[in-house]
C-alpha cells in the first residue's frame, strides 16, 4: 500500500518529471493487504479495518469507488463487532458475568490511561506489559480486601477467575499491537498510535479495491512483478552511469534510478540492515544506541548510523489470521467464542510452545489467542487470530495439522458446537509482517525523545545528484 500510494501520488502530480518502475517482489501488489474468497464469503488474510473513518484517506477512496457497500457476497464484519458471545473456560465452565464485567472494565479504563500523555510523564512504568500487570495487583488486593466486608466475597475461584479474563484481555491487547509480550511495548511507543475519529469499518468489496484503485493511474509496465531487490548501491564515490542509484534484483536484473523510495515492511528492512533487537538483547547491549550494527550488504554502502539506529529502536510482531469455512452450527450461526484459559506462569507457556504439535486437546498455537468468530453475524466462516511467536509457528504448520488444532480447542471449549471444518485458509502474509506500533524499550532508557518512525521517513541525501529515502 505504501509503496503504491507514493507511486500513484507522483504519477498523479508530477509525472512529466520523471519515469517511475516500481519493483515488487511478489507476483500481486497489495503487500499486507489481501482480499480473498471463502466459502462465498470476502475474507481479508491482512487489513480489515479502517480505524476511524472521519478524514481517513482510505475510506474517502473507498468510498469514492463504491466499495464500503453494495458488494455480492458477504463480508468480513458486515454488520459491526459481534457483541453476543460466549466467555468461557477450558473445559467449558460460563464465566460468572459479574466477573467478566468488572474486569473488562477496568482493563478498559487502564487502556484509556494510558493513552492519556499527561498521565504517562507521571508513571513510572516501563511497559504496557508493566503498568497493567502493577496496576492489576492492586485491583486484587482492592477486591480481596473489599471482599472481607461484602457478603459476597472474591475468594479463590473469583480471584483466579479475574487472572484469566485479565489475561484474555492482554491477548486482545497483544493481537492489536502484534507484540509477542506487552512487556516489550514501550508505553511512548503505544502512545504514538492513534486512530481516526468516527467509525471503524470494513470494505464491502474488500480492502483490495483501494490499492487496486490507486494504482490505476499508473502507466501500463510501470509494476514490475517478481522484482525481489537484493541490494542498493547508492551515494557512488566514482559514478558507473549517469545515474546515483542502482538497484540489484535477485533474478539478476538491475534498475538504474535518480530516487528510491523504499517502502518495504520494518521485518524487512531489519532483515536488509541485519539489526535485530534480539541479537542486540542476546549480545546484551540492548541500550547501546550506539552499538556497531553488521550489515548484510543489502545497503552498499551501509545506511548512515542515525538511519540505523530508529531501524534498530523499533520493534515489530507478527500477526496471522487464520479462517475456517465450517457446518453450520445445529444448522443456525455460530456464536463468538473468548477463550477463557488456564492461567500459565511463563515457564509453563514456553513448555506448552515447546510441545509443538498437540496431541488432540487444546492447541499451544492458540493458547494466546483471544477469541475465535464468525466473520458476520451469520457466516460459517469463522476466524482467529495469532500474534507473536505462536504465529510464527503457526506458519510452518501444515493445513491438516491446522485442522487439527482448531477442532481440538474447540472441543476443550465444549458445549461449544464442535465444527465440521470444510475448507482452511490460512495464507499468512509472509513479509516478516508488521501490524505493528510496537516500540521496543529502548527509547525511554536512552532518554531519547525523538520519535524512531519519523527518522525512518526523512531522506538520506546522495552525494550531490538526487536524493534516496527509506518510508514507512
Ligand atoms: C493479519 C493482519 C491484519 C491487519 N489488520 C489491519 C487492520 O485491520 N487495519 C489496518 O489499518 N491495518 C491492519 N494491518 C496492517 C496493514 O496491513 C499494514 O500496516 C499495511 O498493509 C502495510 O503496508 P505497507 O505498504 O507499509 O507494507 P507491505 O504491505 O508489507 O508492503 C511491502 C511490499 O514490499 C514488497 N517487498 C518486500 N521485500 C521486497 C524486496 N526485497 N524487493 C521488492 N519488494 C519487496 C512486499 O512483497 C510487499 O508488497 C494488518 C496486518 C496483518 C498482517
Amino acid at each position: 500500500m505504501a509503496g503504491i500510494a507514493a507511486a500513484h501520488r507522483l504519477q498523479s502530480s508530477a509525472s512529466s518529471h520523471f519515469s517511475l518502475t516500481i519493483l515488487e517482489a511478489s507476483d500481486r501488489i497489495g503487500g499486507r493487504i489481501c482480499s480473498r474468497e471463502l466459502g462465498g464469503e470476502t475474507v481479508e488474510l491482512g487489513a480489515t479495518w479502517i480505524h476511524g473513518i472521519d478524514g481517513n484517506p482510505i475510506f474517502e477512496i473507498a468510498s469514492r469507488i463504491g466499495a464500503m457497500d453494495g458488494a455480492d457476497q458477504p463480508w468480513e464484519q458486515q454488520d459491526g463487532f459481534l457483541h453476543d458471545e460466549l466467555v468461557r473456560t477450558e473445559g467449558g465452565e460460563d464465566m460468572e458475568d459479574s466477573i467478566v464485567g468488572r474486569v473488562a472494565d477496568f482493563f478498559n479504563d487502564l487502556l484509556h490511561e494510558m493513552k492519556d500523555e499527561r498521565n504517562f510523564r507521571a508513571l513510572p512504568y516501563r511497559s504496557v506489559g508493566d503498568f497493567l500487570r502493577s496496576r492489576f495487583r492492586s485491583f486484587l488486593a482492592d477486591q480481596q480486601s473489599a471482599a472481607q466486608s461484602a457478603d459476597r466475597p472474591w475468594g479463590d475461584v473469583e480471584l483466579q477467575q479475574a487472572e484469566a479474563i485479565f489475561r484474555n484481555k492482554e491477548h486482545m491487547e497483544r493481537l492489536i499491537t502484534a507484540a509477542d509480550s506487552l512487556s516489550d511495548l514501550d508505553m511512548a511507543g503505544y502512545q504514538e498510535y492513534t486512530e481516526f475519529n468516527g467509525e471503524h469499518r470494513t470494505v464491502a468489496k474488500g480492502y483490495s479495491t483501494v490499492v487496486r484503485e490507486l494504482s490505476r493511474v499508473l502507466p501500463d509496465g510501470a509494476i514490475q512483478f517478481r522484482k525481489k531487490v537484493k541490494r542498493i548501491r547508492w551515494n557512488q564515490e566514482v559514478p558507473t552511469s549517469l545515474y546515483p542509484v542502482t538497484i540489484f534484483c535477485e533474478d539478476g536484473s538491475m534498475e538504474q534510478a535518480d530516487h528510491v523510495i523504499l517502502t518495504v515492511s520494518l521485518g524487512v528492512l531489519k532483515l536488509a540492515a541485519k539489526v535485530t533487537v534480539s541479537e542486540k538483547k542476546e549480545r546484551g547491549v540492548v541500550n547501546a544506541a550506539n552499538d556497531a550494527l553488521t550489515d548484510t550488504g543489502f545497503f552498499d554502502p551501509p545506511l548512515p548510523e542515525w538511519k540505523l539506529d530508529p531501524i534498530a529502536k523499533l520493534g515489530f510482531g507478527v500477526v496471522n489470521k487464520v479462517f475456517a469455512e465450517t457446518e453450520p452450527a445445529n444448522g443456525t450461526v455460530h456464536k463468538a467464542l473468548r477463550f477463557i484459559f488456564k492461567p500459565e506462569n511463563e515457564e509453563q507457556e514456553r513448555e506448552t510452545l515447546a510441545a509443538t504439535a498437540s496431541a488432540g486437546g487444546c492447541s499451544p498455537l492458540l493458547r494466546k489467542s483471544h477469541h475465535i468468530y464468525p466473520i458476520n453475524k451469520k457466516s460459517h466462516v469463522l476466524v482467529t487470530w495469532i500474534t507473536g511467536r505462536e504465529a510464527l509457528l503457526s506458519e510452518s504448520q501444515t493445513e491438516d495439522d491446522l485442522v487439527k488444532e482448531v477442532t481440538g480447542t474447540l472441543e476443550t471449549f465444549s458445549p461449544y458446537p464442535v465444527v465440521g471444518i470444510i475448507q482452511f485458509l490460512h495464507q499468512p502474509l509472509n513479509l516478516r509482517t508488521a501490524f505493528c506500533n510496537c516500540c521496543l524499550l529502548e527509547r525511554r532508557h536512552t532518554g531519547d525523545t525523538t520519535r524512531p518512525s519519523t527518522v525512518l521517513t526523512l531522506p538520506v541525501f546522495v552525494k550531490q545528484v538526487g536524493c534516496f529515502s527509506t518510508m514507512h
